[in-house]
């Protein structure tokens, strides 16, 4: 069930539910979270049951606060400073588990890391706050799909498969967090998001963005994911017999979608999943996508694109 307006009483309804062990979608600025008590094994193995994420993969759990945080992971004076610079927002930290910390080795599937973000989104912290636990949530869609940036879209994946989705209208980034791996001596990206590597180089020095040939250590690096049900063809600029088109800036096509036209990419970010989930009907064969370009926020969009792209 969607519950359009997130009033308090709403909100905590779904606080209610978590604390029982139940599953909860609610918006944060980057997509829908498919929530659990992550400190509950068998409320996190529903979240992997209703994904059907073929193996445990760990996933984020969300804290009100940095304080918390501590609570549960080891901070660097590097970590510490990055937190104390990017929470609230769209950064996911990993870092060395701390003795006694109480999230489910479910959540962290059996790694000695776990991945702490603190969102800047009103109702996730609302939830966050009245349910007093952390919040294992990955994005609210079926293993593999495009991420949800709509309450309408988490309804879609799921339909009566799920109690309630709390609807806070569009997410703000649309695309998920940047995951920055601290637990080591050399700061990694594993994940590229809106806080790019520069945006992190420019306050806390070089680290490293994992590419291809480093090992799959996340969901989000296999080859193929984000995927809609066509198939998508990139750095299109014309279209082919029953394809639609994703354009952006000057490269569009009269009758099809366009993720920017100013040619923004902020903009594009918060409408890339929202497009390709409205593109992608059955009676066409394909999506052929505008190139973009591959510079700040570009390159996290580029990085969903080549995996929406990718052989199945
Ligand atoms: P999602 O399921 O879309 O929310 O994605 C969560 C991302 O965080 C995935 O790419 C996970 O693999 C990654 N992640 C979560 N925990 C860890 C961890 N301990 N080490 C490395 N990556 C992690
Ligand atoms: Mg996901």
């Amino acid at each position: 069930m969607i519950v359009k307006a997130s009033t308090q009483e709403k909100i905590t309804h779904a606080a209610i539910k978590l604390r029982g062990g139940e599953l909860a979608a609610f918006p944060t600025e980057t997509v829908y979270g498919l929530g659990a008590d992550a400190t509950n094994d068998s409320a996190v193995a529903k979240i992997f049951a209703i994904k059907g994420r073929p193996e445990f993969n760990p996933l984020i759990t969300h804290v009100r606060s940095l304080e918390e945080a501590q609570h549960y992971g080891i901070f660097s004076k590097n970590a510490l400073a990055i937190a104390r610079r990017f929470w609230p927002g769209p950064l996911t930290l990993i870092l060395n588990r701390k003795r006694g910390c109480p999230i489910s080795w479910l959540t962290t599937a059996g790694l000695s890391t776990v991945a702490l973000r603190v969102s800047d989104h009103p109702i996730a912290n609302e939830l966050i706050k009245l349910t007093g636990r952390p919040i294992a949530a990955p994005s609210a869609n079926k293993s593999g799909r495009i991420s949800p940036t709509r309450a309408e879209d988490v309804l879609n994946e799921f339909q009566n498969e799920l109690g309630i989705i709390l609807d806070g209208g569009d997410c703000r980034v649309g695309l998920e967090s940047t995951v920055l791996d601290v637990s080591g001596a050399n700061p990694t990206i594993l994940r590229p998001g809106s806080i790019t590597q520069i945006d992190i180089e420019n306050n806390f020095g070089p680290i490293i963005l994992a590419n291809k040939m480093a090992k799959i250590t996340a969901p989000g690096m296999l080859e193929s994911h984000y995927a809609p049900n066509c198939k998508v063809r990139l750095n299109a600029t014309c279209i082919q017999t029953g394809e639609v088109f994703l354009g952006f800036g000057k490269n569009s096509i009269v009758g099809s979608k366009n993720l920017s036209e100013t040619a923004e990419l902020n903009e594009a970010a918060a409408n890339l999943f929202r497009m390709l989930r409205d593109l992608d009907q059955n009676n066409i064969t394909g999506i052929a996508v505008a190139p973009i370009p591959e510079h700040g926020l570009g390159i996290a969009i580029n990085d969903r694109l080549k995996r929406a792209a990718a052989p199945r």
